[in-house]
């Protein structure tokens, strides 16, 4: 036997706590390690091919090995390879990404702050909504809503608006004042034949009498993902964006659009508010922002939020926020480069085209299958979410089991993808085509029949 003492998987067990990762389990199984990529495909250590069904964390739309954001980086590290925006600096990249942004994003949005991340950007969010009640002079009016089941990150203020015990529990988290409604899965929360418009209004309903019951005067904002998707990929039922916009308006309460999974052309439109017609205060967006080849994340707001943070910021000194890498010029400039090549090949329109091969494809093969509750999603993301009984959808006990071993499955079979409690979730790299899509349909169905194999 060779050597195994200082190999890489041993020197990861000794020094990394990975993130999201049971770490007495990481102990005993080891890392996967991934050592290159080249368009829907990664490659592990050896030698061994993958698809990279979730496009590394929903990120990665170019796929694993497009040279021209390489380059892109490389050419901004000599020009200059840093620089900060703080105290009225700036450079090119930045200044040319957050006006593409202001062009691209919804009519209204007009200014961009860039962060790091999308909890970075989450946190930041929550910050400028405080500083402007409080500059209008409204200090009680704090208070965020969000749902359950929802993903906005995982630091302390974004890990108080997601809805995810395993991202709160024994972090102290959340903390008051953060707020969550029941979450839009019409599946698992609608009553026994409620049409998808009669549970959007129950829980526009829910969220309108929750605003009254805290008092709107204490009532920020409401964030949500258009489409939710870490949570396990859950489309809103009909109507529910429209009802909810108008309950938000009538009580003043800012709307946030977390898109950091949704933008991009992941649901075959720009942005998930152009699929469901949300004038949102905010837009936050990340991951396919830079294809995840750079950490980016930015926010773009509205001119009227802008204008009372800037008169706040003028009556007391500074807007007293931002961090050393907000407007990175090689983040930046790897982002541009990034939305250059998805409009230049029209990704967002093969996103749409290329939609119906992965969710008809899904719903024709597996919908029927004894151990498949429900398949969902919308363009290029979907899950399907498994049952121990499929006449009275049923959940596994204790949950997560079969699609941990599905997943396990589907990783022999060449096709990673990712386990959210019994829901498997999909969303490939943008540039993905019809028979690729074949492809991890296929391997799917491999891994599928062997968990029905084993759960029998
Ligand atoms: N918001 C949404 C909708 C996300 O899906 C994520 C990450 O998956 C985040 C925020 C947090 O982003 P990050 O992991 O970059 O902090």
């Amino acid at each position: 036997m060779t050597d195994q003492s200082n190999s890489l998987h041993v020197r990861d067990v000794a020094n990394l706590l990975h993130p999201n990762t049971n770490a007495r389990r990481h102990e005993a199984q080891g890392p996967m390690i991934i050592t290159r990529g080249e368009g829907i495909h990664v490659y592990d250590d050896q030698g061994k091919a993958y698809i990279e069904g979730l496009a590394g964390l929903w990120s990665v739309a170019l796929g694993f090995g497009e040279k021209r954001l390489a380059e892109a980086a490389a050419r901004q590290m000599q020009a200059l390879p840093y620089y900060h925006t703080f105290s009225h600096k700036s450079n090119a990249p930045a200044i040319e990404l957050a006006e593409r942004l202001v062009e691209m994003t919804p009519e209204g949005l007009t200014k961009v702050f860039f962060t790091n991340s999308g909890s970075e950007a989450n946190d930041t969010v929550v910050k400028m909504i405080w500083y402007y009640n409080n500059a209008l002079g409204r200090p009680a009016k704090k208070k965020i809503i969000s749902r359950a089941r929802a993903y906005h990150g995982i630091t302390i203020i974004a890990g108080s608006m997601t809805g995810l015990p395993m991202n709160q529990r024994d972090f102290d988290l959340p903390l008051p004042g953060f707020l969550h409604l029941t979450c839009p899965h019409h599946y698992r929360n609608a009553l026994p034949g409620e049409s998808e418009e009669d549970f959007a209004t129950r829980l526009a309903d829910e969220l309108e009498a929750m605003i009254l019951r805290e008092g709107p005067e204490t009532v920020a904002a409401f964030i949500g993902e258009p489409v939710m998707a870490a949570g396990g990929v859950m489309p809103p039922p009909e109507t529910y964006w429209t009802k909810i916009q108008a309950v938000c308006r009538r009580h003043d309460v800012l709307m946030v659009a977390d898109e950091v999974i949704n933008g991009f052309g992941r649901l075959g439109t720009p942005f998930g508010c152009d699929r469901y017609g949300i004038s949102p205060d905010f837009m936050v967006l990340s991951k396919q922002l830079t294809s995840s080849y750079m950490p980016l994340s930015a926010i773009v707001l509205s001119d009227q939020v802008y204008q009372v943070i800037a008169d706040n910021s003028d009556r007391i000194g500074a807007f007293g926020h931002g961090f050393t890498a907000t407007g990175h010029p090689v983040a930046t400039a790897v982002a541009l480069e990034n939305l250059r090549i998805i409009e230049e090949r029209g990704l967002i329109a093969h996103a749409a085209a290329i939609a119906p091969a992965l969710q008809d494809g899904l719903r024709s093969r597996f919908a029927d299958h004894p151990l498949v509750g429900e398949v969902r999603g919308v363009g290029l993301i979907a899950g399907v979410e498994l049952v121990a009984d499929k006449a009275r959808k049923t959940k596994f006990d204790p949950p997560g089991q079969v699609a941990a071993y599905l997943h396990a499955r589907a990783q022999e079979h060449g096709l990673i993808l990712r386990a959210i409690e019994d829901t498997l979730a999909f969303c490939p790299p943008l540039i993905i085509t019809e028979a690729e899509i074949g492809m991890i349909l296929d391997r799917f169905g491999a891994a599928l029949d062997d968990s029905y194999a084993w759960v029998k």
